[in-house]
């Protein structure tokens, strides 16, 4: 295990090679990578190499061309702030723990063939059309979506996780 500042040093000389800014990077997505993938495979820090990050920190600066995809204490490093960036990786695990518990809550169907859960002391309805394919909308607190990560939602479950999306987003995590 590296001391944390020959490991700072490091990330840092990494960044200066790729002519890239030392600090001020700010996150502009949060990615838990087991909802990307079905297999057990995790994602390689794109600074320090770590092969074992499971919730992704993409940074971006102002300054420079792209975007870099780095676990939590790169995170914090680029931004200057490892205690922000620990708090947002503490955050999306409870959002994940959130969402794994959330299929397991009991929609209502309504006479009309759609479904209603209370979240949060409002209703998330999930509107079922039949018109030509089997086809959801979720809406809740006056937003509806009839895609989750831009594809239609086909079915129930789809409808759930997007129906999570919606009521638990990724926003709410990146500013608390
Ligand atoms: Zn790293």
């Amino acid at each position: 295990m590296m001391s944390s500042s020959a490991y700072i040093s490091r990330c840092q000389k990494e960044l200066k090679e790729w002519n890239a800014p030392l600090s001020d990077w700010y996150p502009t997505d949060l990615i838990d990578i087991e909802d990307e993938n079905s297999s057990n495979s995790l994602f390689t820090c794109e600074l320090c190499g770590c092969s074992r990050v499971r919730f992704v920190h993409v940074m971006e600066h102002d300054l420079y061309f792209e975007s870099v995809s780095v676990g939590c204490i790169c995170a914090g490093i680029m931004e200057g702030d490892i205690l922000a960036a620990k708090e947002r990786e503490r955050l999306m695990k409870n959002r994940a723990r959130r969402k794994r518990n959330f299929p397991k809550r009991k929609w209502k169907e309504t006479p009309n063939g759609n479904y209603i859960l209370m979240y949060k002391s409002s209703y998330i309805q999930m509107i079922c059309s039949n018109f030509n394919d089997e086809h959801y909308g979720v809406s809740y607190n006056g937003k509806t979506v009839w895609k989750h990560k831009g594809r239609p939602i086909t079915s129930f479950l789809a409808g759930v996780y997007a129906a999570f999306d919606l009521v638990d987003p990724i926003e709410k995590v990146m500013n608390p």
